[in-house]
């Protein structure tokens, strides 16, 4: 490969490890558009959380059944009140966009087709604002996701493949960087790894997909390896691995229905984060996270599970916003990758949204359990029952339930009664739209993130400046 050439031939002369990287491979980070030298950044991404997404957020916070609240991303000091800044999204041949695209963008300042991670359209590697950081800088990192830790957006920083769906070969480079091959291979740049996803982690026949036991591994140089929010909480580790949930947590709405639940919050994850790379730390530090749960429901057309998950990261966003303002130093971006959906918020019933207790899918889950339709809606949602102020369900909602067969029949029924819509409905699924997206930014250099035609490149081109110093 053209960029361990270039290492190779380098290293002899000049420079040992990592160090040489910065010289052969990273030049193009250092390219002065920030202006800032923040010492800290933070860049967090709600995966398909367009500005309907957000109305749907601020407008359940603010009425009585919400508690009247401002959603952190409101606050004006973050820039979204009153006007946020927008952000294009396209692909590099002008199309709707995939995560893997958008992050790319976001990552390297440089657009590509949908499905690539940090490689142009030629399959070349690009320089990722997280190298940038760890190569150049020194700075410690963490990538923080509610969904798997491999999946787009979570794995562009650390990886590059021509295909996102080369899991293990993803898990490899976010674990082991460069290249397992390299002797020794380079374990551990990553110092806070949290999210879902072990078993890409793990290799077949060991409860896993993957390829090595990346979590041996890891341990084997001290990462403290984590399964539940007590552990992650106890954990005075200098670098942790937290695995918990399956391929995704458990989404912010259900949490609640399982009264034995382990995992941490995205919130919980963020703070350790923060609180692990900030200790004892004079370079600074580059977090990444992710609020990857808004895509997978906004997919589902699933009003009060997407209302949930942009509610817990916008707690997230809390998190990170108080370090930010405490901190003095540390710039935070806060933005999506692309609108999921169609998402379009009417006359908002929040009073009905309020009294929705599950997401669509774990209602369907219920009705193939054996529950019928009415009684699953009257448990999950509050529809018909004694007392409920909400009308029993219709012949015709209960018939276009069960034609669909699948929870989006459901995501139908709800949609209407809550006063939203979306780009696609009876019983499809949706899909990735162009709509732009907003931009939030705090602190060192934050006013460079908007402003007229602001891509979705700018954000990696700014990133990369901004973790360079
Ligand atoms: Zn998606």
């Amino acid at each position: 490969m053209r960029v361990r050439m270039l290492i190779g031939a380098l290293s002899c002369v000049w420079c040992v490890g990592a160090a040489c990287a910065a010289w052969a491979e990273y030049e193009d980070c250092d390219s002065g558009s920030l202006e800032a030298q923040p010492k800290n950044v933070i860049v967090m991404i709600g995966d398909g959380m367009g500005p309907q997404q957000l109305k749907l957020a601020r407008l359940f916070a603010e009425s009585e059944e919400g508690g009247e609240k401002k959603l952190t991303l409101y606050d004006p000091d973050l820039g979204l009140d009153p006007d946020p800044s927008s952000m294009t999204t396209h692909n590099v041949y002008g199309e709707v966009t995939d995560s893997a695209a958008a992050a790319t963008a976001m990552a390297t300042g440089i657009k590509t087709y949908n499905g690539a991670l940090a490689v142009d359209v030629y399959g070349q590697p690009i320089t990722t604002a997280w190298e940038c950081a760890e190569f150049v800088s020194g700075k410690k990192t963490g990538i923080v996701s509610s969904v798997f830790l491999i999946d787009a957006t979570p794995g562009v920083w650390a990886a590059h493949t021509t295909s996102r769906y080369n899991y293990s070969e993803v898990a490899v480079q976010q674990a082991l960087k460069e290249d397992p091959d390299l002797e020794p291979p380079d374990i551990g740049e990553v110092e806070v790894l949290l999210g879902a996803g072990r078993i890409y982690y793990q290799p077949k026949g060991a409860n896993g997909t993957g390829g090595p036991n990346l979590i041996e591994m890891l341990q084997d140089q001290g990462y403290d390896y984590v399964r539940k929010a007590s552990e992650l909480e106890r954990s005075a580790a200098d670098k942790i691995l937290g695995f918990f949930g399956g391929t995704a947590m458990t989404y912010v709405l259900n949490r609640p229905l399982n009264k034995n639940l382990t995992e941490p919050t995205l919130a919980d994850m963020t703070a350790k984060a923060i609180e692990i790379l900030d200790r004892d730390n004079d370079t600074g530090f580059f977090l990444v996270v992710e609020g990857g749960g808004i895509d997978w429901v906004a997919h589902k057309l699933d009003v009060a599970g997407t209302l949930h998950e942009v509610l817990g990261f916008d707690e997230a966003v809390a998190e990170a916003f108080e370090f930010a303002k405490a901190n003095g130093d540390t710039l935070l971006v806060v933005t999506a990758d692309h609108e999921t959906g169609g998402l379009q918020v009417g006359e908002l019933d929040a009073a009905f949204l309020a009294g929705i207790r599950a997401t669509t899918d774990f209602i369907q889950t219920e009705i193939d359990g054996g529950m019928t339709i009415e009684a699953a809606l009257e448990t999950y949602a509050g529809v018909g029952g004694k007392g409920s102020p909400w009308p029993k369900l219709s012949a015709q909602e209960i018939q276009h339930i069960q034609s669909c067969g699948d929870a989006l029949g459901i995501s139908d029924v709800l949609n209407a009664r809550a006063g939203v819509s979306w780009g696609w409905s009876d019983c499809k699924g949706g899909h990735h739209t162009g709509v732009e997206v907003d931009v939030f930014a705090y602190g060192p250099g934050a006013e460079k993130f908007g402003g007229d035609a602001f891509d979705n490149t700018n954000i990696g081109i700014l990133l990369k400046d901004a973790v360079t110093h």
